[in-house]
């Protein structure tokens, strides 16, 4: 498999936008090696520049649940674009996709859209500065909420000391304002709202966490968040940028029975356009301007495209079955590459949830940031690119999770267990 146009395609790339990708980790600095260049995409699998065709477990990073270029979805966006791109004044698409969430996400009375799953954490966290009128945030090492600076922050070195700044160009006034503590660790939460019981705003999750690699929560975990934040008058954000009509129509708060104050959505929602969504309690919302005070905005939000893709791409998730169908090809796919490891001696930590999946590299049972970083990502990448030889998309990273659609049937994931089994078969011949 020659991947000759790829590379030629990255070396113009790099001449004009910095490192040659609009979002790092499509740069393949996790695995090395020079990025896949895509051609066109359909159902499971996309075609690269050279016409190497793959089956995808990325899917754009979670959005296209439906699979790719899903013809409903595709002729709700064509309709859209013939009547106007955008307008600036209101739609009734809007109000459309916003009843949706609203039926779908339990914690959410009302909603706002915006573009990206970065914005709408941003705006949730200046909601809970804002109606709280306290100023520091609560955030998990190990957990991503976007690229705003609030969020770009590493635990300091006390675990109740304030964070660092994980990026130039962030001040330490930001940092000042972020407290980061071990994810799946209550203890270290109750301790951090007693240091300062009035200061903290709100308490942001990934409520299962897909961005350090797939890391699910311990038993009572995220009841206990909510107790603590009850007790201690701070929000609780559920991050569920990812989760979000992914592991369920509902999310993550459905499947395990605990309401955030605040959402915030992202992926599935725009069904592969961009949208970001944050909703929660109507009383919070309602300090949003043009109602409240507190104020957000955005020339593109609510556009008539993306409005149509997710409308259609949720409408398709209502119906019957399709989350039996999505938990089905998470365990299937789960189970397939667990009994490949074990045989042939991989020491790994896999786990599912819905069409979210993951595996570590470790013998150690992963549930934190500490627990992950003992994954060989040496290894990874060395399977990772063995995957990619035999057709398969993984994410260039160990710490990412894996996205399966419901155009992944059972011979496309039996296909990538097969390539599995013998991308292992010829690493471990190789030592
Ligand atoms: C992807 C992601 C974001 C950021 O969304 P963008 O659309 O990339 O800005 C935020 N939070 C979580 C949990 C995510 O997975």
């Amino acid at each position: 498999m020659t991947r000759d146009r790829s590379n030629t395609a990255f070396e113009r790339a790099k001449r004009v936008i910095p490192g040659g990708v609009n979002s790092p980790v499509r740069a393949f600095k996790g695995v090395g090696g020079s990025p896949v260049f895509v051609r066109d995409a359909a159902g499971a699998r996309f075609t690269d520049l050279d016409g190497n065709t793959y089956i995808d477990c990325v899917m754009s990073w979670g959005p296209l649940i439906l699979g790719h270029a899903h013809r409903a979805v595709v002729e709700a966006v064509q309709q859209a674009a013939a009547r106007g791109t955008s307008y600036g004044a209101p739609t009734e698409a809007e109000s459309e996709l916003a009843e949706l969430v609203v039926a779908m996400v339990p914690s959410v009375e009302k909603v706002r859209f915006c573009s990206s799953g970065t914005e709408a954490t941003m705006s949730a966290l200046r909601l809970a500065r804002g109606f709280t009128g306290r100023a520091k945030v609560v955030k998990f090492a190990g957990c991503y909420h976007g690229h705003s600076d609030s969020f770009l922050i590493s635990a300091g070195s006390g675990a109740l000391t304030m964070g660092t700044p994980d990026s130039p160009g962030i001040t330490e006034g930001t940092a000042r304002d972020t407290i980061v503590l071990p994810y799946n660790d209550l203890a270290a939460l109750q301790a951090a709202f007693e240091a300062q019981p009035e200061s903290i705003a709100c308490v942001i999750v990934e409520p299962y966490v897909g961005n350090m690699g797939l890391v699910l929560p311990r038993a009572g975990y995220l009841a206990g968040l909510r107790a603590l934040c009850t007790q201690f008058g701070a929000l609780l954000i559920f991050d569920e940028v990812m989760t979000g009509f992914r592991v369920g129509p509902g999310g993550v708060q459905e499947r395990e029975g605990v309401l955030p104050d605040l959402t915030t959505l992202g992926k599935v929602i725009g069904g592969g356009l961009p949208v970001g969504a944050f909703g929660g309690r109507a009383d919070i919302m309602e300090q949003l301007s043009p109602l409240g005070a507190i104020y957000q905005a955005g020339t593109l939000s609510g556009n008539p495209l993306a409005m149509a893709a997710g409308r259609v791409t949720l409408q398709a998730l209502r119906e019957p079955g399709m989350y039996e169908r999505l938990e089905a090809a998470g365990a299937r796919f789960t189970a397939g590459m667990a009994e490949v490891f074990e045989r042939h001696g991989i020491p790994h930590q896999s786990a599912y949830r819905g069409s979210m999946v993951g595996s570590f590299f470790t013998a150690e049972s992963v549930v934190d940031l500490a627990s992950a970083k003992t994954a060989d990502t040496a290894f990874y990448a060395k399977f990772f690119h063995a995957m990619l030889d035999r057709g398969v998309y993984l994410a260039p990273s160990q710490f990412e999770a894996g996205f399966l659609s419901v155009a992944h049937d059972d011979p496309t994931i039996d296909a990538i267990v097969a390539a599995a089994d013998e991308a292992v078969t010829a690493l471990l011949a190789a030592v």
